[in-house]
C-alpha cells in the first residue's frame, strides 16, 4: 500500500485537490508560514481576508519584523488565539535576527523558532523545500487513521507517536521535488473535502480501495481520542466607558491570561468590584448592559457590560480605575480588541 498510496493521492491532487487558495502556487516560506500560522484552529473562509490584508501591509518579512506589537495585533484582531500573533511576530524577528532574514530550510530548525510546531514546520519545509516529512494536524490525523483503521487512542502521546510513524512511512519516496508538496496539499484537500468528519465521501475517496476504516464499514469510528476538553466558566464585568466624541477607556491587558496583549475595557471579577473602583459621583450613572456568553476553547465567559457614557469635561475630571487612557475612535478601530469587545463598540 506504501506507494500506491502517496501516488493515488499525488494525482488525485493534480486534477481534484485545491489549486485557487492565495497561499498556494508558491514556495515563498514567508507566505506559506503565514498561512499555515492563520489556518490553526481557523477556517479558511475566514483566513482568506487576514491573509490578504497582512501581506498588503507586511509584503516582506522584514516589514512583519519592523512593525509595531499594536500594529500586528490590530491587524489579528477578530482571528482569536491571540498567542498566534504575538508568536507571528517574535518568529519574523528572530528569523531576522538569527537567521539573515532566510528561514531555515529543515522542519528541525524550523521547529527552533517561536509558534512553529512539528507539523506546522514539517508544512513549511515540505512546501517550500520539498523535504520528507509529515504533517498531522486534525484533518491528516483524520485520514490516516481511517486509511490504517489506527485504533490508538490520541490522546495517548505514545499512539500519536505511533500514528507520526506511520505518516512517515507513507509519504513519497522518488521525484520529492515535485512530489512532496503537492503529496501534503493533497492530505490537507483530502481531510478538507472527502473525509470528513462526519459522512465522509467514501466513494469519491482517491484511496477507498487501500482504506482499512473504508473496509470496515464505519470509517466514522476513527480516529479514537478519549479525553474531553474540561471547559470551565467565568464570570466577568466590563467597565465601557465612553466619552460622548466616541473616545473609549481601554487598558492593555497583562500576558499570559485571556486577552493578553490586547486594549480592553477594564475587567473586574463581579459587579461589586467594578463599583468599588469607581468614584462614588459615577456610580449611579452606571447603565447595565444584557450580559452574554462569550465561548473560548476551554472556557465560557459570562460577560456583564455597565456602560458609562461621559461628556468631555466629565473625562477630564473623574479619573478611571486601573491603566488605561482614553483612545480616540480613529485610533481604537485599529488596536488589537478582544472579539466581544469589538462586537459591543459596533
Ligand atoms: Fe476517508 Fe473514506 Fe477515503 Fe477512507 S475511503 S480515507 S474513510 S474518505
Amino acid at each position: 500500500m506504501v506507494p500506491a498510496f502517496s501516488d493515488q493521492l499525488v494525482r488525485w491532487q493534480k486534477s481534484h485537490g485545491r489549486h485557487g487558495l492565495p497561499w498556494q502556487n508558491t514556495r515563498d516560506p514567508y507566505r506559506v508560514w503565514l498561512s499555515e500560522i492563520m489556518l490553526q484552529q481557523t477556517q479558511v473562509t475566514t483566513v482568506l481576508d487576514y491573509y490578504t490584508r497582512f501581506l498588503q501591509r507586511f509584503p516582506a518579512l522584514a516589514d512583519l519584523a519592523a512593525a509595531d506589537g499594536d500594529d500586528v495585533l490590530g491587524l489579528w484582531s477578530g482571528l482569536g488565539y491571540y498567542s498566534r500573533a504575538r508568536n507571528l511576530h517574535r518568529c519574523a524577528q528572530d528569523v531576522v535576527r538569527l537567521h539573515s532574514g532566510q528561514f531555515p530550510q529543515t522542519a528541525a530548525w524550523l521547529q527552533t523558532l517561536p509558534g512553529i510546531g512539528p507539523s506546522t514546520a514539517a508544512a513549511i519545509a515540505s512546501f517550500c523545500f520539498s523535504e520528507r516529512v509529515a504533517i498531522l494536524d486534525g484533518n491528516v490525523k483524520r485520514v490516516l487513521t481511517r486509511v490504517a483503521a489506527f485504533s490508538g487512542d490520541l490522546a495517548s502521546s505514545t499512539q500519536e507517536r505511533a500514528l507520526w510513524g506511520i505518516a512517515t512511512e507513507l509519504l513519497p519516496r522518488r521525484k520529492l521535488l515535485e512530489d512532496m508538496p503537492r503529496y501534503t496539499q493533497a492530505i490537507m484537500d483530502l481531510g478538507a473535502t472527502i473525509c470528513t468528519t462526519r459522512q465522509p465521501a467514501c466513494l469519491l475517496c482517491p484511496v477507498q480501495t487501500l482504506c482499512r476504516g473504508f473496509a470496515s464499514g464505519t470509517p466514522e469510528n476513527f480516529p479514537v481520542k478519549t479525553r474531553k476538553l474540561k471547559r470551565s466558566a467565568m464570570a466577568l464585568s466590563l467597565l465601557w466607558a465612553e466619552r460622548a466624541d466616541g473616545a473609549v477607556w481601554l487598558e492593555r491587558r497583562p500576558a499570559p491570561g485571556i486577552w493578553g496583549g490586547l486594549y480592553c475595557f477594564p475587567v473586574f471579577g463581579s459587579e461589586e468590584d467594578l463599583l468599588a473602583a469607581l468614584p462614588a459621583s459615577l456610580q449611579d450613572r452606571l447603565a447595565a448592559v444584557p450580559p452574554f456568553v462569550h465561548v473560548l476553547t476551554h472556557k465560557d465567559l459570562r460577560l456583564s457590560p455597565m456602560r458609562l457614557a461621559l461628556s468631555a469635561r466629565e473625562a477630564k475630571v473623574d479619573r478611571l480605575p486601573g491603566d488605561g487612557a482614553w483612545v480616540a475612535r480613529e485610533v481604537w478601530t485599529g488596536l488589537g480588541l478582544p472579539a466581544p469587545v469589538r462586537k459591543l463598540l459596533g
